[in-house]
């Protein structure tokens, strides 16, 4: 006789929803937590638009501001204006979702155990032995018929079985600041491939005089790797006045995985959100496409247990659900990606100058979407600078195929 049905290794959002949505339908599951409570650390700026807050089932009660549109700053430190009338994402207390969530599992019947760090696992003949350490040095296990590894971007599970990494990490540093005179309703982005190789400085009001502030480096672009992030953020606040006055209240950071994940599960494993890389390339949120991973994974898992089935070829489901609900969503993004890596400060530069006028802003504020960047992209596509890019990005992975083809007939 096994312990439980379903065992999450993880008790962050992705995992709880998950947990939850399995629990409600009366089978029996256990979440596995490292820490000893839920929410903490954040690692997050809690930046979600109103269909993910809606799709977590959390309560507004967390949201501390709405967002209604951004400021792009340049290297050169011109800025594009996108002050919209509609509101384009919401920032929320990150601590506060994670554990409205774990109520809600824990409120469906699932079993939160924290202080558990999951090491290992077994496959016995007929389920899975979980194998956990304790911070006294303690060890436990427990056995279940699927595991669930939701426990983020350097997910056990998927190290264990050995399933392709997310072809990028990203490394973040964040912090919660305060900023005299500083406030309102608009995200503050700042595009600088020195500054922030590869990715992108931020600063997001959340009440009157308080923000959250970070950056990111991608391992990438070929840079001096002893540039830290936290040393970027202090040469990106010298940089830009908007910073003046900014004092680091608390310092936060982390990892963001980005790719496609070619196979998310395995016989009698499930992987979902960060562990999964469920995330947006553009942007690194993951709270949504984790949000929505959580949900297919959830439903491939009741479907496993009516029908008793763990194998790896029935799990399979699972991928092609996600892979047909948003797959094309992150390959997209990706695509996207690639140019902006390729691109050099003058070009960013000249871009955002381009888009810098009444119709590319138009466009803008109608199709922008935190969650489907997509969307976006592909108006911008049609933006000279952009499109030239396309071409060219198109015609250099022809030309390497065409490459890559003779080498094998030679
Ligand atoms: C600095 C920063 C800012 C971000 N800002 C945003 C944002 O504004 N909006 C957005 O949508 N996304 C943002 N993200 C991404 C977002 O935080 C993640 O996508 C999201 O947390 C993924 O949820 P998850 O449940 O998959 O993983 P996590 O939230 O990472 O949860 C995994 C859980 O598993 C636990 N765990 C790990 N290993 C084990 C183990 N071996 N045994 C037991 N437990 C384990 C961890 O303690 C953790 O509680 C940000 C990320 C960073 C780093």
């Amino acid at each position: 006789m096994l312990d439980y049905d379903v065992i999450v290794t993880g008790g962050g959002p992705i995992g709880c929803s998950a947990a939850r949505d399995i629990a409600a339908q009366g089978y029996q599951v256990l979440i596995l937590e490292e820490h000893q409570k839920i929410g903490e650390p954040v690692q997050c700026s809690g930046l979600i638009s109103e269909r993910a807050l809606k799709i977590s089932r959390v309560s507004n009660k967390v949201v501390l501001n709405k967002l209604k549109g951004a400021v792009v700053h340049t290297p050169n430190k011109n800025i594009l204006n996108l002050k919209g009338d509609r509101v384009y994402g919401v920032v929320v207390d990150r601590g506060a979702f994670d554990r409205d969530l774990a109520a809600q599992a824990a409120g469906a019947g699932a079993k939160i155990c924290h202080g558990k760090r999951v090491v290992s696992f077994d496959y016995l003949t007929d389920g899975l032995k979980i194998n956990t350490t304790s911070g006294d040095g303690s060890n436990c296990s427990f056995t279940c018929k699927l595991l669930i590894g939701a426990d983020g971007f350097n997910s056990v599970a998927a190290r264990l079985l050995d399933l392709p990494p997310a072809q990028e990490k990203v490394t973040l540093f964040a912090a919660e600041v305060s900023l005299p005179g500083f406030g309102g309703h608009l995200a503050h982005i700042f595009l600088d491939h020195l500054l922030a190789p590869g990715w992108f400085g931020w600063l997001m009001p959340v009440r009157e005089n308080f923000a959250r502030a970070g950056i990111g480096r991608s391992p990438l672009m070929n840079r001096d790797w002893r540039e830290s992030p936290r040393l970027l953020f202090e040469k990106l606040i010298a940089k830009y006045p908007i910073f003046k006055g900014l004092e680091v209240l608390k310092t936060t950071g982390g990892i963001v995985p980005i790719g496609y994940l070619e196979r998310t599960y395995d016989t009698r494993v499930l992987l979902a959100g960060d562990a999964a890389a469920q995330v947006k390339p553009i942007s690194g949120g993951g709270l949504y496409l984790g949000l929505k991973g959580a949900s297919f994974c959830a439903a491939t898992a009741i479907e496993a247990l009516q029908k008793n089935d763990f194998s790896r070829a029935f799990l399979r489901t699972y991928q092609d659900a996600w892979d047909e609900d948003f797959g094309l969503e992150i390959r997209c993004g990706l695509k996207h990606r690639e140019i902006f890596l390729d691109m050099d400060n003058g070009e960013i530069e000249f871009l955002i100058g381009f888009l810098n006028k009444p119709y590319w802003r138009k466009i803008i504020l109608k199709y922008g979407d935190l969650d489907y960047h997509s969307r976006l992209a592909a108006k911008l596509s049609l933006a000279p600078p952009w499109a030239n890019r396309f071409l060219e990005n198109g015609l250099k992975v022809l030309l390497r195929g065409l490459a890559q083809a003779a080498e094998c007939r030679y």
